[in-house]
């Protein structure tokens, strides 16, 4: 009987233990881990007829190529050649020494790797319906970031959506009813159209022809490449 009180009170110290434990870890976050940098590019999916279709993830593309249903398509010299992941990931032992500033690594367990930046499915070759639905990374991506009433460039989270005919008054949430404003703007602008708050736009809102977020990153050097496949053709989705 003894033994069995005292079992029952190593576990209850046990548990006490647990908690505590719990308590100097401090509360559980819910913020979302961010991977490391070079996880977060992006790489272009074309499909087996060589259109673009698509951007994934880092992660997404390498389990793509690992499973071989992809290969990785990479600028060398202005010519395209092909690799599948058994032999990228050689080229990419070989180029180890020699990184450049815009290209991106990871490192396995026992070998590091570069990030492609275009890869093409080896089966799929259809174009899915082009679509880019109206959110917030995409107008702000628009409108360049900058308050369409004052005309002021603002980080994203000190810019917010404003419909310019006011919901309220029946206005639509679509691309050419809703533009960025700095907080100041749209506290000022409040439930009213521009015209009852004095406020004139700095431009007409417009449904963009072309995946306004891709169009972002094409101005970053890392995705240069991407221009082949993009300038002139449809966009793909994103
Ligand atoms: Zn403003």
């Amino acid at each position: 009987m003894q033994g069995l009180q005292s079992a029952k009170k190593r576990r209850s110290a046990r548990r006490s233990r647990k908690t505590n434990g719990a308590v100097r870890r401090g509360p559980v976050t819910t913020e979302p881990v961010q991977p490391p940098p070079p996880l977060r590019a992006s790489v272009l999916v074309l499909n087996r007829l060589y259109l673009a279709i698509h951007v994934v993830t880092v992660r997404r593309a390498f389990g793509l190529l690992f499973r071989e249903l992809a290969e990785v398509v990479h600028l060398e010299e202005g010519a395209f050649a092909n690799y599948s992941f058994q032999s990228w990931r050689e080229i990419s032992e070989l180029r180890a020494d020699e990184k450049r500033p815009h290209d991106d690594w990871i490192r396995a367990v026992n070998f590091e790797i570069q990030i492609p930046r275009v890869i093409r499915l080896l089966i799929y070759d259809r174009v899915p319906k082009q679509r880019f639905h109206l959110n917030r990374r995409g107008v702000l991506a628009r409108d360049g970031h900058c308050c369409q009433y004052c005309g002021g460039r603002f980080p994203a989270h000190q810019l917010s959506l404003d419909h310019v005919i006011p919901r309220s008054l029946g206005g639509p949430t679509t691309w050419e009813n809703v533009v960025c404003a700095c907080m100041k703007c749209n506290t000022k602008k409040g439930g009213r159209t521009p015209k009852e708050a004095r406020m004139t736009l700095v431009g007409r809102p417009y449904k963009p022809k072309r995946n306004p977020i891709l169009l972002q990153k094409l101005d970053n050097p890392k995705y240069q490449s991407w221009r082949t496949w993009l300038d002139g053709a449809a966009l793909p989705v994103m």
